[in-house]
């Protein structure tokens, strides 16, 4: 059944970090149509700014590519799509792990997909190397 309410949208940039902090504020104009509370607009606004920077830093290192993200709104609940076409990841599992970072020498935590994990309701990433990444996360806002 298709509500009246129901909303979608595309955003794709180019992979420069100047870009992180506009996709990071455009889904949150994005989702603000679904009210949400401050803590709830933090959450979404964390774990957009977590795979983004993923795609730009790890899928696209040393090179620039588009990333796509796809925001979908259904009744209270959002569903953020984003997509890189880079270097892909060999071990998802491996990758997904709590403090795991394929390149701890750039000094990053590997908390990443843990953040997406423990700020929004769901997470799935596909992966597939030398093709890209795809993360999909959602978030039902309470009424
Ligand atoms: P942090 O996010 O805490 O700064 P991190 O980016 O290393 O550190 P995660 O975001 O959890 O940690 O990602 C874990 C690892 O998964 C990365 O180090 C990288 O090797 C791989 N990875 C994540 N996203 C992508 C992507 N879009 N393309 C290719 N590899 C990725
Ligand atoms: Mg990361």
């Amino acid at each position: 059944m298709h509500n009246t309410n129901d909303n979608e949208m595309t955003l794709i940039f180019k992979s420069k970090s100047a870009n992180e902090g506009f996709a990071r504020a455009t889904v949150a104009a994005f989702a603000s149509q679904l009210d949400p509370t401050l803590d709830e607009l933090a959450d979404i606004k964390t774990a957009v700014s977590e795979a983004v920077t993923n795609a730009i830093i790890h899928g696209y290192s040393n090179t620039v590519g588009d990333v796509h993200i796809h925001c979908a709104i259904k009744g209270r609940t959002i569903y953020i799509e984003i997509s890189d076409k880079g270097h892909g990841i060999k071990n998802l599992a491996q990758a997904m792990e709590p403090l795991y970072s394929g390149c701890p020498e750039m000094e990053r935590s590997g908390m990443g997909f843990t953040v997406m994990e423990t700020f929004m309701d769901s997470l799935d990433v596909t992966s597939v190397l030398g093709e890209g990444t795809t993360v999909k996360m959602s978030k039902t806002l309470r009424s």
